[in-house]
């Protein structure tokens, strides 16, 4: 496939290769819309066997983020970059100020943040080449450390789930399994156990199962192999992708799966299809764990805790609208909040069409 058709095969705007050749930057920049507002996504460090690979990948992942945003409610639009190389060799303040400078070219089009294999440091070098980054250190004014809100997010939604499957959002006396008590995990833990859930948690990482364990009341921790079958009403898996397949439908004991985790389902529709056929209810992934960017976008208007704190608690309610959908639609959870979104990049979009003078204001200037 051509670069052209790969853009029209998704819809995308612009694809901007950019190269430095004293610094090693190889990167792709993927916008892939634009209707609400700039492209915000993050940047990837990632060492692609091949440049096919990269360019699909920056494709796919932009194409995400414009539903993301739009899901959550946001004025941006969805884009991606990858630098293409081996992080641990190649990384240096050159290529990320070589990079930034690529981004501040674009002119606000895309907003660039941190992602797999690169940090809130890395984006400090960034910064200082380009106003279009964000997710910066509180330290410096920014917005830091997404998990807190992220976790909120995933709370917010667990409460709409069991409000939508049982009338009541209660978690007092309900049984909540975490897979993977990391950053998100362990803050879900905490708002669970608050609310007096009783929790079973697991990790790979001993230490972390520990930290949960003996800082939460009501916390029993289960082995990784078997956090599957624990008898539960909410799976929230808050580790890795792909763990809702095949293998592990079968074995589920909970009227609800709801985590912060990036692409739980293995095969998007499909096994959002089965776990409908099993009567459990799927809280989209990519809609209840928008706390981390709703965060970072907050960043972009001067950084305000309560403000980011308060547009993640409307989670509940997109949640909710999503359920409804899927209702009155007859179709998956996964698929409602894919058609929520582009009915909000299409209403949006059209009502841009209209002039409506000029405004002196930042939002008129395409900053958000
Ligand atoms: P993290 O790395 O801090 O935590 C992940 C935890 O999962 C770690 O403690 C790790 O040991 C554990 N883990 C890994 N493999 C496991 C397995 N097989 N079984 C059980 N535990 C396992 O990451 P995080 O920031 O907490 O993010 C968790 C998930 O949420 C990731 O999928 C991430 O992409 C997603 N997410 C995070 C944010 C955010 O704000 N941090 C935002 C959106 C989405």
């Amino acid at each position: 496939m051509t670069v052209f058709e790969s853009m029209s095969a998704r819809d995308h705007e612009q694809v901007i290769h950019c190269f430095d050749r004293e610094s090693g930057l190889k990167a792709i920049i993927a916008i892939h819309n634009t209707a609400l507002g700039p492209a915000l996504g993050g940047c990837r460090f990632w060492n692609y066997e091949k440049e096919e690979d990269a360019l699909r990948d920056v494709l796919r992942l932009s194409r995400g983020m414009t539903y993301k945003s739009a899901a959550a409610g946001l004025n941006l639009g969805g884009g991606k970059a990858v630098i293409i190389g081996d992080p641990k060799r190649l990384k240096s303040e050159a290529l990320f100020r070589a990079y930034g400078r690529f981004v501040q070219g674009l002119g606000g089009r895309y907003i660039t943040a941190e992602d797999v294999g690169t940090t809130v440091r890395d984006m400090e070098w960034v910064r200082m080449e380009t106003d279009f980054v964000t997710g910066i250190s509180r330290a410096l004014g920014g917005s830091g450390d997404p998990s807190p809100v992220t976790a909120l997010g995933t709370y917010e939604g667990i409460k709409a789930s069991l409000k939508w499957t049982t009338g009541n959002e209660s978690l007092e006396g309900k049984k909540v399994a975490v897979q993977g008590v990391g950053a998100v995990g362990y803050h879900l833990v905490q708002h669970l156990t608050r609310d007096g859930a009783k929790v079973f948690i697991c990790d790979i990482d001993t230490e972390n199962v520990k930290r949960a364990v003996g800082d939460f009341r009501g916390v029993e921790a289960v082995s990784p192999e078997t956090i599957y079958d624990v008898d539960c009403d909410v799976f929230a898996p808050c580790a890795l992708g792909a763990v809702i397949n095949d293998k592990t439908i079968p074995r589920l004991k909970c009227s609800v799966v709801a985590g912060s985790a990036n692409n739980i389902l293995e095969k998007e529709e499909k096994h959002a299809k089965a776990l409908e056929e099993r009567d459990i209810l799927y809280a989209p992934d990519y809609v209840i764990n928008a706390g981390g960017l709703i965060n970072v976008a907050n960043e972009l208007e001067g950084y305000n805790r309560e403000r980011a704190v308060q547009h993640a608690a409307g989670i509940y309610a997109i949640v909710t609208s999503i359920y409804e959908i899927a209702r009155e639609e007859k179709i998956t959870t996964n698929e409602a909040a894919n058609k929520l979104a582009e009915r909000r990049i299409r209403s949006i979009g059209r009502i841009k069409h209209t002039f409506a003078g000029v405004r002196l204001h930042k939002r008129a200037r395409g900053i958000i």
